[in-house]
């Protein structure tokens, strides 16, 4: 532990690849599958039969009593949709967010797909958020601050106007899907008072996850307990790895 921060050793960071890399996979075959008339509970079945193949578990279903096995957000939606029977569209904007367990470690990674061709403000908010993953990426390097990763991101997308997610953030992972520390998305002005702003460490593994919003910030839960939305309406993007911090720099787990 670092500041109640888990360090994982090689061989647990060895595991958490091997779940990692199933998440994937898993999102590749996902991404083929996306096209007009597809149904989001088609998908959702799509990533119980790859992640059962593959010796793993859809680690979202049931947890905190999620009642699918992946999320899926559209449009307007940030995360945590319930795959239903609606059918994508042309132009309809995916947010599939997805993690597995394997051998008791968790991988966890998100991506936001276009469905066929979208608009140009929907194709420049899905640049600007995945950039500013690799950005934040950038920053998890020994010496740095947790704070240096929401930095980074915010540094990237604010001056594009757009709103950063401030009710959801990333997390640590490892033998739970949410461990600590919390990992903002926006630098430490807007910080809670007391929120703790370790050093990173090498064997610290975090799953960072900009959910960047076309305009206001602020976001809603739905009726049905779970699906979370802009308050305005519009479009938001979210990416998310899995990312170990080692002595050599980030180890991105969950892409090859
Ligand atoms: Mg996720
Ligand atoms: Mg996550």
């Amino acid at each position: 532990m670092a500041g109640g921060i888990e360090i994982k050793t090689a061989d647990e960071i060895a595991y958490m690849r091997e779940a990692s890399l199933i998440v994937w996979e898993v999102l590749e075959q996902l991404e083929k599958a996306v096209a007009p008339g597809v149904t989001l509970e088609e998908l959702d079945a799509i990533a119980e039969r790859e992640t059962v193949q593959r010796g793993a578990v859809c680690a979202f279903k049931g947890l905190y009593g999620f009642p699918k096995n992946i999320c899926i957000s559209v449009n307007e939606q940030v995360v945590h949709g319930i795959p239903t029977r609606r059918k994508l569209v042309e132009g309809d904007l995916l947010k599939l967010d997805y993690g597995v367990i394997k051998r008791g470690w968790y991988g966890d990674s998100a991506r936001t797909i276009p469905v066929g061709k979208v608009s140009p403000d929907a194709r420049k908010l899905v640049e600007a958020t995945r950039d500013s993953l690799e950005k934040g990426i950038r920053a998890m390097v020994e010496g740095n601050r947790i704070s240096d990763i929401g930095a980074a991101i915010e540094s990237h997308v604010a001056p594009m106007g757009y709103g950063i997610v401030r009710d959801y953030v990333g997390h640590g992972i490892g033998k739970k899907l949410h461990e600590d520390p919390q990992v903002p998305n926006y630098g430490p002005a807007r910080w809670s008072r007391g929120q703790p702003n370790p050093r990173l460490r090498a064997g610290m593994v975090l799953a960072i996850e900009p959910m960047i919003n076309l305009g206001t910030h602020e976001v809603e839960t739905l009726p049905d307990g779970w699906t979370v939305v802009t308050r305005d309406g519009k479009l938001s993007a979210h990416w998310e790895h899995t990312i170990a911090i080692t002595g050599n720099g980030p180890q991105v787990l969950t892409r090859p």
